[in-house]
């Protein structure tokens, strides 16, 4: 189901020695993310004959991951203990430390190696400190929308809608969400079969026979469920704005977090304002949404200078935005590591001076493709303003209106966040326009 930290020195380079830095530091990045991302506690990396096994601690289970060519184990090992102060000629005696990695930079990870046969054995601990930040990071949140979302998942009440293209994301942004409430003990209930599969120790309404049709939470469970008392609720896939509007009421009482599939935040938003009233509404928090989109191999992937034509168009796609503001949003990017092994802006307070997109050729890091993992570009609609009032009186609440007032209000959409990655190297330009072609009004 979450694939097992797919990771790029794999297969391809069962012959090569000389993998570079960057790339060793990008897979142990993508290590750690899968295994935030599914609630692990330590990550094992240790040597075997043929090749290095990574298995995951979640609970008291060890989960196999990936299987990665031995020959490059020298180079993480040394790269671990040189990133950590540790002694890189020291193998037969325990050291421990700890580890930035480059994607997380607020998120010390402990680092344990120890002597086995065979070589040495390397134990990373993701610490449960800045855990959720660490993760949501990682899901491609940061700035104030980082901010946003994370104050108000912990919060004691409101409503938090995730909106997401596909399924996996929202479970993910849920699943994150939940493993950090769990660490400050309060008591997390689910319902809908895929949250409920996610979260096996959370309280649940089960159903007699076993097999009707809990695919679609339903209202009646919503019911059962919150008579139990729940700290926190989380909810994957409503079915129908029916219930959409009652856990909008019952969220004046505890913080409940839906994870729905749609198109973007827009339009629940648009939804929400037409089966709600004024007050109901105020119990909403935040409607997330986000994209999940291929990551530019920072190997081979080619920046390019954008023609007059192209900034003309993004100047008036984004007409609400002046280029000093982007080169602002860049620099605060940046602080966020956004694209930090990028070290020149790509944007100035006068033009955009670069833009990225994939090599179409690859490389072998990339296996010829272009692109290495996945990036997800994000929105967050806050509605703890007084925006809701104001919304509620645009007069015929469409979209546009609705898009329009809120970049007004400073709000960074999907495509500004998607922009932002690609001056970053992040993202591939040819995406962003894709995007931007589809949203076009
Ligand atoms: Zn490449």
């Amino acid at each position: 189901m979450i694939e097992m930290g797919g990771i790029k020195i794999n297969s391809m380079l069962n012959n090569r020695t000389d993998v570079s830095d960057d790339l060793v530091s990008s897979s142990l990045s993508h290590l750690v993310t899968t295994g935030n991302n599914i609630g692990a506690a330590h990550i094992h990396i240790e040597p075997r004959e043929k090749y290095i096994i990574v298995r995951y601690r979640v609970g008291n289970e060890l989960v196999l991951g990936s299987k990665l060519p031995v020959n490059v184990y020298p180079k993480i090992l040394s790269h671990l203990k040189q990133k950590s102060g540790l002694d890189i000629n020291e193998s037969n005696r325990v050291q421990e430390g700890k580890i930035l990695l480059d994607n997380n930079s607020d998120h010390a990870i402990g680092l344990n190696i120890s002597p086995v046969i065979g070589g040495e054995k390397i134990i990373l601990s993701l610490s449960s400190v800045n855990h959720n930040i660490a993760s949501l990071k990682n899901l491609g949140y940061w700035g104030d929308n980082l901010y946003l979302l994370n104050k108000c998942s912990q919060a004691e009440r409101g409503l938090i809608l995730i909106s997401s293209n596909d399924k996996l994301g929202n479970l993910l942004t849920l699943k994150t969400i939940a493993n950090n409430l769990y660490f400050r003990g309060l008591s997390v209930a689910s319902l809908g079969s895929d949250i409920e599969a996610s979260l096996p120790k959370s309280i649940q309404i089960k159903t007699i026979d076993g097999n009707s049709n809990n695919r679609i939470a339903d209202e009646n469970k919503m019911k059962m469920l919150l008579r139990k008392n729940p700290d926190i609720v989380f909810i994957s896939n409503p079915g129908g704005s029916k219930i959409l509007s009652s856990i909008l009421v019952q969220s004046n009482k505890r913080l409940i977090c839906v994870g729905m599939v749609s198109d973007g935040a827009l339009g629940i938003l648009n939804k929400l304002l037409k089966i709600s009233n004024y007050h109901e509404l105020k119990n909403l928090s935040v409607i997330t949404s986000q994209k999940t989109l291929k990551k530019l191999c920072i190997n081979c992937r080619e920046s390019f200078t954008p023609t007059k034509l192209e900034i003309e168009k993004l100047t008036q796609y984004f007409n609400f935005l002046s280029i000093e503001k982007l080169n602002d949003l860049e620099k605060m990017a940046i602080e966020d590591s956004i694209g930090s092994d990028l070290h020149e802006l790509s944007s100035s307070k006068e033009t955009i001076n670069r833009l990225y997109r994939s090599n179409i050729h690859g490389c072998e890091d990339c296996q010829y493709t272009g692109y290495i993992g996945k990036v997800n570009i994000t929105e967050v609609i806050e509605s703890d303003r007084d925006d809701l009032g104001k919304l509620m009186t645009i007069e015929k609440n469409t979209l546009n209106e609705i898009r329009n007032y809120l970049n007004k209000q400073g709000n960074i959409s999907m495509e500004l966040d998607g922009l932002l990655k690609c001056l970053r190297g992040m993202t591939d330009f040819r995406d962003i326009n894709n995007l931007m072609k589809v949203n076009r009004v």
